[in-house]
């Protein structure tokens, strides 16, 4: 059995921005568990999966538009600070949530001035290249469920 559509993969992995340096690792606990072909890790991460079996050990570097996407400067963004109940407490490299049209959105506080506040709403790994050092643990059919949802279930998974 290898990694194709419909597999639910289990994998160790770490991961390494472009300066080298690690900044997620699942090894200090359990492995991740994915449906594979349902885009629920990264597009180009996915795409190295394919193929693969059982106690593989490898490395892909994959470019941002495959990973995390390019920055977008337009999701840097000044905002009145009258918009935030808290504004004289915010610091810079702090995280909020931001209420849009389109929900709610994760975002960085880049500057905190006096009538302004300057947010990054771009997702944290943007514009990065991504190295991840994979091994992969374990190998299964997705139950039908699974399919259904677009999802694992169980250890791993969605419990619902
Ligand atoms: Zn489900």
């Amino acid at each position: 059995m290898t990694i194709e559509d419909r597999k639910v993969v289990t994998f160790h992995y770490s991961l390494r921005n472009s300066d080298g340096e690690e900044i997620e690792s699942s090894r200090k606990g359990d492995p991740v568990t994915y449906l594979h072909g349902y885009r629920n890790i990264v597009p180009g991460l996915e795409k190295a999966m394919a193929g693969r079996d059982i106690g593989d050990a490898f490395e892909v570097t994959v470019e941002p538009v495959e990973a995390y996407g390019e920055r977008n400067p337009n999701n840097v963004q000044r905002i009145p600070a009258k918009h935030f109940p808290n504004a004289r407490k915010l610091k810079a490299g702090q995280f909020v949530e931001l209420q849009t049209k389109a929900g709610p959105i994760q975002a960085v506080i880049v500057k905190v001035g006096r009538f302004n506040v300057d947010v990054d709403a771009n997702h944290p790994l943007a514009g990065q290249a991504l190295t991840f050092d994979v091994e992969i643990k374990d190998l299964r059919d997705a139950t039908q469920e699974e399919i259904d949802h677009g999802h694992v279930h169980g250890p791993g998974g969605v419990n619902h």
